[in-house]
């Protein structure tokens, strides 16, 4: 899996791009209170197009994972099978690709927010404020004590790289509203194969941004943008996921909508813009004081098992080092 660092477009002219090309067929509001529950005029799958009673909706079927952190926004057009299969093929890829991020960012998932332990590494947070790491693999863990900082190597967890990137297109199918879904029949059965072994005509490319400090997004906060018209040289869908420190963003690949945009050249669709980004001299303090994000595009077409090793680093107050018993 490849990856690499860039640099994104001044914030105006992102929020631009996004203003004249894309509507957003599904946000929601940070604030709101209520689970968000996306209900079907018909009790149908809109994964596999089948009905009640041949398939079964009793599962709650979370629209975003809970190993995101997401608790309420829930789909009830989704079959037990195709959430099984979810869970199976995509989710476990998504999880392993995540690996401790979740436990370092302190996303709660189904109870609590996960332990992590791979290879001779622990990683614990009880407490919002507070991370153990054990590190029982023999290798030394660097710390800065200038900088506050230390960089933790991990092993890698042997993910497949486009069921993570199938995972991201699987939330956006989720979210969008039912009559847009139908534009991407081909992909929905792309999704539902049982082999991860056929990559993407398009690329399955990815946009990550770590965004350092405590809990950014503290709830999960997706966004489905659909191109405003199809005269516009731009992808038919994006589609943007936020949490805790994390941002993605990925292009939903549909056959019907983008086949004029094949053989043009079309420019990358830059970052879609953070909401801190508003307020440039706020912005500005937080990155000198907290630190600046990381950005980067994942090549997620990769349809064999990788497994790279990771580095986090990780800024702190105050450390404690205690030899193992
Ligand atoms: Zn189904």
């Amino acid at each position: 899996m490849s990856t690499c660092r860039f640099i994104p477009e001044p914030y105006q002219e992102r929020r631009t791009y996004f203003a004249e090309n894309y509507d957003c067929a599904f946000m929601r509001d940070c604030r709101a209170k209520k689970p968000l529950i996306i209900e079907p005029e018909e009790q149908i799958c809109r994964f596999c197009g089948r009905k009640a009673p041949d398939v079964k909706f009793r599962n709650k079927a979370h629209a975003i994972p809970e190993l995101l952190g997401n608790k309420d926004i829930i789909s009830r057009s989704e079959c037990n099978t195709c959430n099984q299969h979810f869970g199976d093929m995509l989710e476990n890829n998504l999880s392993l690709f995540l690996g401790p991020l979740l436990t370092v960012m302190g996303t709660r998932g189904k109870n609590k927010i996960p332990k992590y332990h791979h290879k001779g590494l622990e990683f614990k947070r009880d407490s919002p404020n507070y991370m153990e790491i054990i590190q029982t693999n023999g290798e030394e863990i660097p710390i800065d004590s200038a900088k506050k900082n230390i960089v933790i190597s991990v092993a890698g967890h042997g993910f497949v790289p486009i069921g993570v990137y199938k995972s991201f297109v699987k939330m956006a199918i989720s979210l969008m509203p039912f009559e847009i879904s139908k534009d991407f029949d081909c992909i929905k059965e792309w999704l539902l194969e049982q082999v991860h072994t056929n990559p993407i005509g398009a690329g399955a490319h990815c946009y990550y941004v770590f965004l350092p400090g405590n809990n950014l997004f503290p709830r999960v906060n997706p966004f489905v943008l659909i191109r405003k018209n199809d005269m516009l040289d731009v992808p038919y869908c994006q589609f943007v996921v936020q949490f805790n420190n994390l941002m993605f963003q990925i292009f939903i690949p549909s056959f019907s909508r983008d086949s004029h945009l094949i053989g043009k050249e079309i420019p990358r669709p830059p970052l879609f813009p953070i909401i801190y980004e508003r307020e440039q001299a706020a912005w500005d303090a937080y990155k000198e004081k907290i630190g600046n994000p990381d950005f980067y595009i994942y090549d997620l077409s990769g349809t064999e098992k990788t497994s790279e090793s990771l580095k986090i680093g990780y800024h702190f107050e105050q450390i404690e080092e205690n030899p193992i018993p």
